[in-house]
């Protein structure tokens, strides 16, 4: 859906406009396309925030090679743009230290480039030290508050490595945060933990070692999948969130199977056949869904599913039908367990990326979706408890996104004034895209994103909804 505001903000008028009187003005965000595909305006600065300590220079070194920017090493003067700002402040151990963050980021801030990214990595503290629990726990403050106050589509999160993982681990994350796919993400902190010592039952390779997802598949004869493509399944991907899911998917090779259900199977073939996916017309509740699923699929396992159907039915819980309260929580969350379960029991996911659809109205509630929110509030605590067991017993990874206001179909339904307060409140004062979704849905999916798992990362530009 078109923001007229965020269009009028930029012509002549609506800049003199906001700038007398004092309007949000939001930023053109620069998402990703073939045609720039990576962060502009300068450099990424690696710094450090403690003198000694911090990340193999080498693993991260080769992390950010990734990003596709030129990398500048420890240079706080100078002067010119820069696009992005990573602070290794890994090492950090004291309330002191904590300087260290202040005395890299605070010359810079003036030179990040519009839609610039800061990126802090910090590592999760060990139990028994509350001086280095203190220090690492500011970070997140820090970050929270930086997020809030950069402005221009500029963003800052926080990636925190719990040993024994390295740079290389959050090698897919660092590579993601720092380029225009993470858009729409800021103010957030993702734990990067590998485990370097669970099998892949899949191929007898670690799971740590991130092929197991990667690997090649058998010839898909009769399917009309392909030798060597992975295989993903999107519910709810005749529109929306899902289709685009669908399509980033696509976009990297994969053979999509496009699920929904019967009543919107002329949109599902439309967005399957432009694909070259497999529509699959299948309403997710129904009892035997898991079972059908592992039918259509060739050789009956998958390397992605993302969990992406969902639906509204608000009411105030004083005036809600039992009916109403039934089948959201059964479309958002009892169907996400019971395909999940089936797959899992089935042995169809094995080294395969799980990715299930939360909501910021599950994390801060929201008036009219008792319903909805305790759906969304349950696959976080869906993924939260499967990740563990899904990774020692699957070599499977369980997360979830939880976007918060995306400009589509279910929030253009929402009343004019509301809506224009949900997009507005978050730190980048505009909506997201489908695509920042599937961008995030596509970075939780790759085989290199073995290190991330059982987080909920939320999509919403920093809205100040359960902030
Ligand atoms: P949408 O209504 O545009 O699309 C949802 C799709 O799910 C539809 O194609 C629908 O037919 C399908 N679906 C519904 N019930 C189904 C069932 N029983 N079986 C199979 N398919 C079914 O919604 P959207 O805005 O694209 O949202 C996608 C997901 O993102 C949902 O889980 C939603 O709760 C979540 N979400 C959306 C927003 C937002 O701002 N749009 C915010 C937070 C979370």
């Amino acid at each position: 859906m078109a923001d007229r505001y965020l269009r009028w903000t930029h012509t002549g008028p609506g800049r003199f406009l906001t700038r007398r009187l004092g309007l949000p003005r939001p930023e053109v965000l620069h998402r990703w396309s073939a045609e720039r595909p990576t962060l502009e305006g300068g450099p990424l600065l690696h710094l450090s925030a403690t003198a000694t300590g911090g990340c193999d220079e080498k693993e991260l070194r080769e992390a950010l090679e990734g990003c596709g920017l030129p990398v500048v090493r420890e240079r706080t003067d100078g002067e010119g743009r820069v696009a992005a700002v990573l602070v290794d402040a890994t090492a950090l151990g004291t309330v002191a230290e904590l300087s260290g963050v202040h005395a890299s980021l605070h010359p810079l801030l003036r030179r990040l480039a519009p839609c610039g990214r800061v990126v802090l990595l910090g590592a999760r503290p060990a139990p028994d030290d509350h001086h280095q629990a203190a220090a690492q726990q500011a970070l997140e403050g820090f970050v929270r508050s930086l997020g809030k106050e950069l402005g221009r589509g500029r963003t800052a999160n926080l990636v925190r490595l719990a040993p024994p993982a390295g740079a290389e681990s959050a090698a897919s994350t660092l590579r993601f945060l720092l380029s225009p796919r993470s858009a729409f993400v800021s103010g957030q902190v993702i734990e990067v933990a590998a485990d370097g010592t669970v099998p892949d039952p899949s191929d007898g390779s670690p799971a740590g070692s991130g092929e197991g997802s990667g690997r090649v598949r058998g010839s898909g004869t009769g399917t009309g999948t392909g030798e060597g493509r992975r295989v993903a399944l999107v519910t709810g991907a005749a529109r929306g969130i899902g289709e685009q899911i669908a399509g980033r998917l696509a976009r990297e090779g994969a053979h999509v199977f496009c699920l929904d259900v019967e009543q919107a199977a002329a949109d599902l073939t439309r967005v399957a056949d432009r694909l070259g996916g497999t529509a699959l017309p299948l309403d997710i509740t129904a009892g035997d869904a898991g079972a059908r699923i592992v039918e259509a699929l060739p050789d009956g396992r998958l390397d992605v599913l993302v969990h992406n159907a969902g639906i509204t039915r608000d009411r105030r819980l004083v005036n809600m039908a039992a009916d109403r309260w039934a089948d959201v929580l059964d479309v958002n969350l009892a169907s996400v367990l019971r395909t999940t379960d089936h797959l899992l029991a089935a042995g169809a996911l094995r080294g395969s990326r799980v990715v299930a659809t939360a909501s910021i109205a599950g994390i801060a509630g929201n008036v009219g979706q008792t319903n909805y929110a305790a759906s969304k509030a349950g696959v976080i605590g869906f993924v939260r408890a499967l990740a563990p067991r899904a990774r020692a017993e699957h070599a499977t990874t369980v997360n979830a996104v939880a976007p918060g206001f995306i400009e589509t179909r279910m929030t253009a339904a929402v009343p004019f004034v509301i809506r224009e307060a949900g997009r507005r409140m978050n730190s980048l004062s505009q909506g997201g895209q489908p695509l920042d979704v599937a961008e995030t849905v596509a970075w939780l999916a790759e085989p290199a994103s073995h290190a991330v798992n059982g987080q909920t990362v939320r999509v919403c530009g920093q809205s100040l909804l359960g902030a």
